[in-house]
Protein backbone atom coordinates (compact mmCIF):
# COMPACT_ATOMS: atom_id res chain seq x y z
CA UNK A 1 0.00 0.00 0.00
CA UNK A 2 1.30 3.56 -1.35
CA UNK A 3 -0.38 6.81 0.41
CA UNK A 4 -1.09 7.61 -3.48
CA UNK A 5 -3.07 4.38 -3.41
CA UNK A 6 -5.28 6.59 -0.59
CA UNK A 7 -5.78 8.75 -3.34
CA UNK A 8 -3.24 11.56 -1.50
CA UNK A 9 -3.16 14.95 -3.81
CA UNK A 10 0.94 15.42 -5.51
CA UNK A 11 1.71 18.17 -2.73
CA UNK A 12 0.91 16.48 0.32
CA UNK A 13 2.69 13.41 -1.31
CA UNK A 14 5.64 15.35 -2.08
CA UNK A 15 5.68 16.82 1.49
CA UNK A 16 5.71 12.85 2.73
CA UNK A 17 8.46 12.04 0.42
CA UNK A 18 10.59 14.47 1.99
CA UNK A 19 9.76 13.13 5.24
CA UNK A 20 11.04 9.39 3.92
CA UNK A 21 7.43 8.14 4.58
CA UNK A 22 8.00 5.35 2.31
CA UNK A 23 3.68 3.38 3.22
CA UNK A 24 1.16 4.42 5.63
CA UNK A 25 0.82 3.43 8.89
CA UNK A 26 -2.06 0.63 10.06
CA UNK A 27 -3.77 3.77 11.14
CA UNK A 28 -3.22 5.72 8.77
CA UNK A 29 -4.26 3.23 5.85
CA UNK A 30 -7.89 2.77 7.62
CA UNK A 31 -8.48 6.11 8.47
CA UNK A 32 -7.62 8.38 5.76
CA UNK A 33 -10.24 6.71 3.20
CA UNK A 34 -13.01 7.42 5.56
CA UNK A 35 -12.18 10.97 6.39
CA UNK A 36 -11.90 11.88 2.91
CA UNK A 37 -14.94 10.43 2.19
CA UNK A 38 -16.42 13.12 4.84
CA UNK A 39 -17.24 9.78 7.95
CA UNK A 40 -17.07 10.32 10.99
CA UNK A 41 -14.08 8.42 12.37
CA UNK A 42 -14.08 6.33 16.16
CA UNK A 43 -10.01 6.08 16.62
CA UNK A 44 -8.47 3.77 19.23
CA UNK A 45 -4.77 4.57 19.03
CA UNK A 46 -1.90 5.56 20.86
CA UNK A 47 0.94 7.85 19.95
CA UNK A 48 3.72 6.33 17.97
CA UNK A 49 0.73 4.61 15.58
CA UNK A 50 1.55 7.83 12.93
CA UNK A 51 -2.16 8.89 14.61
CA UNK A 52 -1.56 12.45 14.00
CA UNK A 53 -1.19 12.08 10.11
CA UNK A 54 -4.32 10.16 10.21
CA UNK A 55 -6.05 12.97 10.58
CA UNK A 56 -3.42 15.82 9.62
CA UNK A 57 -3.39 14.45 6.21
CA UNK A 58 -6.78 14.55 5.17
CA UNK A 59 -8.15 17.59 6.76
CA UNK A 60 -5.21 19.70 5.16
CA UNK A 61 -6.34 17.73 1.99
CA UNK A 62 -10.19 19.06 2.72
CA UNK A 63 -8.83 22.51 2.91
CA UNK A 64 -6.59 22.65 -0.22
CA UNK A 65 -9.52 21.04 -2.31
CA UNK A 66 -11.88 23.00 -1.04
CA UNK A 67 -12.88 26.26 -3.28
CA UNK A 68 -12.10 28.64 -0.39
CA UNK A 69 -8.28 27.73 0.20
CA UNK A 70 -7.48 30.79 -1.49
CA UNK A 71 -9.13 33.48 -0.14
CA UNK A 72 -7.21 35.98 1.19
CA UNK A 73 -9.17 36.27 4.33
CA UNK A 74 -8.70 32.52 5.91
CA UNK A 75 -11.62 31.02 8.41
CA UNK A 76 -11.10 28.40 11.03
CA UNK A 77 -12.59 25.40 9.36
CA UNK A 78 -11.04 22.54 10.55
CA UNK A 79 -10.60 22.62 14.81
CA UNK A 80 -8.28 20.07 16.70
CA UNK A 81 -8.15 19.84 20.45
CA UNK A 82 -5.81 17.98 22.05
CA UNK A 83 -5.53 17.73 26.25
CA UNK A 84 -1.89 19.25 26.48
CA UNK A 85 0.57 21.34 25.01
CA UNK A 86 3.43 19.53 24.28
CA UNK A 87 0.90 17.11 22.00
CA UNK A 88 -0.36 20.51 20.48
CA UNK A 89 3.08 21.66 19.30
CA UNK A 90 3.64 18.45 18.01
CA UNK A 91 0.74 18.47 16.05
CA UNK A 92 1.57 22.07 14.83
CA UNK A 93 4.81 20.69 13.43
CA UNK A 94 3.49 17.92 11.73
CA UNK A 95 1.02 20.34 9.64
CA UNK A 96 3.76 22.60 8.40
CA UNK A 97 5.78 19.76 7.43
CA UNK A 98 2.77 17.95 5.32
CA UNK A 99 1.07 21.24 4.40
CA UNK A 100 4.21 23.01 3.32
CA UNK A 101 3.82 22.71 -0.89
CA UNK A 102 0.12 23.76 0.08
CA UNK A 103 -1.62 27.25 0.78
CA UNK A 104 -3.25 25.54 4.08
CA UNK A 105 -2.11 27.74 7.01
CA UNK A 106 -2.67 26.83 10.85
CA UNK A 107 -1.60 27.92 14.09
CA UNK A 108 -1.22 26.68 18.03
CA UNK A 109 -2.80 27.89 21.38
CA UNK A 110 -2.07 26.77 24.52
CA UNK A 111 -2.66 28.24 27.98
CA UNK A 112 0.20 28.76 30.50
CA UNK A 113 2.34 31.54 28.20
CA UNK A 114 0.75 35.20 27.65
CA UNK A 115 -2.06 35.28 25.01
CA UNK A 116 -0.36 37.98 23.06
CA UNK A 117 1.31 36.22 20.73
CA UNK A 118 -1.11 33.95 20.10
CA UNK A 119 -3.89 36.05 19.38
CA UNK A 120 -2.09 38.14 16.61
CA UNK A 121 -1.37 34.79 15.16
CA UNK A 122 -5.11 34.42 14.53
CA UNK A 123 -6.17 37.68 13.50
CA UNK A 124 -4.27 36.99 10.96
CA UNK A 125 -6.72 34.21 10.19
CA UNK A 126 -5.58 30.43 9.98
CA UNK A 127 -7.46 27.16 8.11
CA UNK A 128 -6.55 24.96 10.75
CA UNK A 129 -6.61 25.48 14.42
CA UNK A 130 -4.33 23.16 16.72
CA UNK A 131 -5.80 23.91 20.81
CA UNK A 132 -5.76 22.72 24.13
CA UNK A 133 -9.28 23.24 25.90
CA UNK A 134 -8.69 25.68 28.59
CA UNK A 135 -7.03 28.37 26.32
CA UNK A 136 -9.77 27.78 23.32
CA UNK A 137 -12.81 28.30 25.40
CA UNK A 138 -10.77 31.64 27.02
CA UNK A 139 -10.23 33.55 23.36
CA UNK A 140 -13.62 32.14 22.17
CA UNK A 141 -14.88 33.97 25.24
CA UNK A 142 -12.85 37.11 24.60
CA UNK A 143 -14.47 37.04 21.10
CA UNK A 144 -10.73 36.30 18.91
CA UNK A 145 -12.27 33.15 17.61
CA UNK A 146 -15.16 32.49 15.91
CA UNK A 147 -16.01 28.65 15.24
CA UNK A 148 -18.69 29.43 13.03
CA UNK A 149 -16.81 28.12 10.06
CA UNK A 150 -15.56 24.72 11.34
CA UNK A 151 -16.85 21.84 9.36
CA UNK A 152 -14.15 19.06 10.56
CA UNK A 153 -13.56 18.83 14.29
CA UNK A 154 -10.75 16.91 16.11
CA UNK A 155 -10.95 15.54 19.66
CA UNK A 156 -7.62 13.68 20.28
CA UNK A 157 -6.34 11.94 23.66
CA UNK A 158 -9.79 12.17 24.55
CA UNK A 159 -9.17 9.33 27.38
CA UNK A 160 -6.16 11.36 28.40
CA UNK A 161 -8.41 14.57 28.06
CA UNK A 162 -11.05 13.43 30.78
CA UNK A 163 -8.35 12.28 33.17
CA UNK A 164 -7.18 15.60 33.10
CA UNK A 165 -10.95 16.80 34.17
CA UNK A 166 -11.63 18.37 31.06
CA UNK A 167 -15.33 16.52 30.05
CA UNK A 168 -17.22 20.09 31.19
CA UNK A 169 -15.24 22.53 28.91
CA UNK A 170 -15.47 19.48 25.87
CA UNK A 171 -19.41 19.58 27.06
CA UNK A 172 -19.46 23.70 26.29
CA UNK A 173 -17.58 23.81 23.55
CA UNK A 174 -19.86 21.25 21.96
CA UNK A 175 -22.99 23.62 22.68
CA UNK A 176 -20.23 26.40 19.93
CA UNK A 177 -19.46 23.63 17.59
CA UNK A 178 -21.96 23.87 14.78
CA UNK A 179 -23.97 21.25 14.76
CA UNK A 180 -23.22 20.01 10.82
CA UNK A 181 -19.62 18.91 10.90
CA UNK A 182 -17.53 15.86 10.76
CA UNK A 183 -16.40 14.71 13.39
CA UNK A 184 -12.81 12.61 14.83
CA UNK A 185 -12.59 11.00 17.70
CA UNK A 186 -9.23 9.16 19.23
CA UNK A 187 -8.16 7.95 22.00
CA UNK A 188 -6.01 4.41 22.80
CA UNK A 189 -8.72 3.59 25.49
CA UNK A 190 -11.92 3.22 24.77
CA UNK A 191 -14.05 2.62 28.37
CA UNK A 192 -17.52 3.34 29.01
CA UNK A 193 -17.06 6.86 29.73
CA UNK A 194 -14.94 7.31 26.59
CA UNK A 195 -17.82 6.07 24.42
CA UNK A 196 -20.34 7.87 26.00
CA UNK A 197 -18.64 10.99 24.99
CA UNK A 198 -18.22 9.61 22.23
CA UNK A 199 -21.62 9.20 20.86
CA UNK A 200 -22.72 12.73 22.09
CA UNK A 201 -19.94 14.02 19.35
CA UNK A 202 -20.04 11.12 16.49
CA UNK A 203 -22.39 10.34 13.81
CA UNK A 204 -22.44 6.85 12.67
CA UNK A 205 -19.20 6.66 12.83
CA UNK A 206 -16.95 4.28 11.23
CA UNK A 207 -14.40 2.42 13.96
CA UNK A 208 -10.72 2.07 13.00
CA UNK A 209 -8.08 0.60 15.37
CA UNK A 210 -4.47 -0.81 15.87
P1 LIG B 1 2.23 9.83 16.07
O1 LIG B 1 1.62 8.50 16.45
O2 LIG B 1 1.33 10.65 15.26
O3 LIG B 1 2.77 10.54 17.27
O4 LIG B 1 3.48 9.52 15.12
C1 LIG B 1 4.62 8.80 15.57
C2 LIG B 1 5.84 9.03 14.68
O5 LIG B 1 5.72 8.32 13.46
C3 LIG B 1 6.06 10.48 14.30
O6 LIG B 1 7.43 10.77 14.53
C4 LIG B 1 5.75 10.55 12.81
O7 LIG B 1 6.55 11.50 12.17
C5 LIG B 1 6.07 9.14 12.35
N1 LIG B 1 5.25 8.69 11.20
C6 LIG B 1 3.94 8.96 10.98
N2 LIG B 1 3.51 8.36 9.86
C7 LIG B 1 4.54 7.69 9.34
C8 LIG B 1 4.72 6.86 8.18
N3 LIG B 1 3.72 6.61 7.33
N4 LIG B 1 5.95 6.34 7.95
C9 LIG B 1 6.97 6.58 8.82
N5 LIG B 1 6.88 7.34 9.94
C10 LIG B 1 5.68 7.89 10.20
Amino acid sequence: MKFKDLRIIPPILKALEDKNYSEPTSIQAQAIPHILQSKDVLGCAQTGTGKTAAFAIPIIQHIHQAPYANEPWAKIRSLIVTPTRELAIQIGENIEEYAKYTNVSHTVIFGGVKQGAQVAQLKKGVHILVATPGRLLDLIDQGHISLKAVDLFVLDEADRMLDMGFINDIKKLLKILPTKRQSLFFSATMPDNILQLSKDILNNPQKVEV
